[in-house]
């Protein structure tokens, strides 16, 4: 088999192997914040039934422009949106890529503050926008002061927030995000994938978008919906930036299927959403008993938690496989992520976790 070196590859990507969280058959997989309760009987059945009346005509191209389910995404969202300041793609991930190959690209740049979501940098990457990694303060925080002077220091093309942050889970505090939009010198995206289950009082940056052009808030299916295998990501911004956005996506790259089934979904979001009030519990959960041990616990507005595992992360996430528990270990080191999920997922991470304590303690 011929290798990778010697294709003629991109000199920017040679030597780099494909990203990609370890997606092993194991009893316990809390590695990859996906919704664990599967998609309820009667929305399956729903589902089932939007798409089966569009096999006839798939022998037509979908709706380019996804009017429809647009205006679903819309309706769901609420702050006076319609379909026109509403895009929708193959995950919140192809809509970021689109969003970097409109206003990154050569010669541009993207800033994002580490640890935050590791495919930000690489859907730069991909794209041959250059990657400026600022830093979060103190315990993973970042102050409105911090995040602005390193904004003006390298006056990027993008800025990347993520709010709630993957993977520390905390919510940013709305006066970070006015802060950068006051000083960044060209578009802030504001990576919304876990806002669903956010903590009572926490406000999503859709509530400030009218008047901020330069402003896009990402969402996705993923996570809140347990949509994860359906691929549904989309944005919501000036209709600007979702003309903008129409330069460089593929024609009909949302399949007429996807864009049924994720209507179906939406239509039935109260059963999918039901999830989320029994996942923050677990998430809560999982914080407090973590802390009850003595555990540094960062505060967590998602569906995941990371802690500090007192040693290396790489020995505590074999420990833990060990007993059966797949959990993230992101590169924070000292830290891994867990993610909340059923409350016998949560019993059999703290029983992993009480009997990796116990032997390290013998
Ligand atoms: C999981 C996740 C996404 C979701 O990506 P999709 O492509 O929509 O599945 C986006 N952003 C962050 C920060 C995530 O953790």
């Amino acid at each position: 088999m011929t290798g990778l070196d010697e294709l003629p590859i991109r000199d920017d990507l040679r030597g780099l192997s494909p990203y990609g969280a370890p997606q092993l058959d194991v009893p316990v997989r809390l590695n990859t914040n996906e919704n664990s309760y599967p998609v309820p009987e009667p929305v399956v059945e729903a589902i089932g039934k939007a798409v089966a009346a569009e096999l006839r005509d798939l022998n037509r191209y979908p709706d380019r422009d996804a009017l429809a389910l647009r205006a679903d995404l819309a309706g769901y969202l609420g702050h006076g949106l319609s379909a026109e300041g509403v895009w929708a793609a193959n995950g919140s991930n192809e809509v970021q890529q689109q969003l970097l190959q409109v206003f990154g690209g050569p010669g541009r740049s993207a800033l994002g503050f580490t640890p935050a979501y590791s495919m930000h940098p690489l859907l730069a990457l991909g794209t041959g926008t250059r990657w400026e990694p600022a830093l979060r303060g103190v315990d993973f925080g970042l102050t409105a002061q911090e995040a602005v002077s390193q904004v003006r220091r390298h006056r990027p093309d993008m800025v990347f927030l993520c709010s709630p942050n993957n993977p520390t889970g905390t919510a940013l505090d709305p006066a970070v995000i006015a802060a950068v939009l006051d000083v960044a010198p060209g578009m802030v995206v504001v990576d919304e994938a876990y806002a669903e289950f956010a903590r009572p009082g926490t406000t999503s940056a859709l509530a400030v978008l009218a008047g901020h052009p330069r402003l896009v808030v990402t969402r996705t299916m993923s996570k809140a919906f347990g949509f994860a295998g359906g691929r549904l990501g989309y944005l919501a911004a000036d209709p600007a930036v979702v003309a903008a956005v129409q330069l460089v996506r593929l024609p009909y790259h949302l399949s007429a299927l996807t864009q049924a089934a994720a209507r179906a979904a939406l239509a039935h979001r109260a059963a999918l959403l039901g999830t989320v009030a029994a996942i923050m519990q677990q998430r809560d959960r999982i914080v407090t008993e973590l802390r009850r041990r003595g555990l540094r616990v960062a505060d967590s507005d998602a569906n995941f938690v990371l802690y500090e595992v007192g040693g290396d992360q790489s020995a505590a996430w074999r420990a833990l496989l060990g007993h059966g528990v797949l959990v993230r270990d992101v590169g924070v080191p000292g830290w891994l992520r867990v993610t909340a999920g059923t409350p016998a997922e949560t019993d059999a991470f703290l029983a992993a976790v009480d009997r990796i304590l116990s032997e390290a303690a013998a």
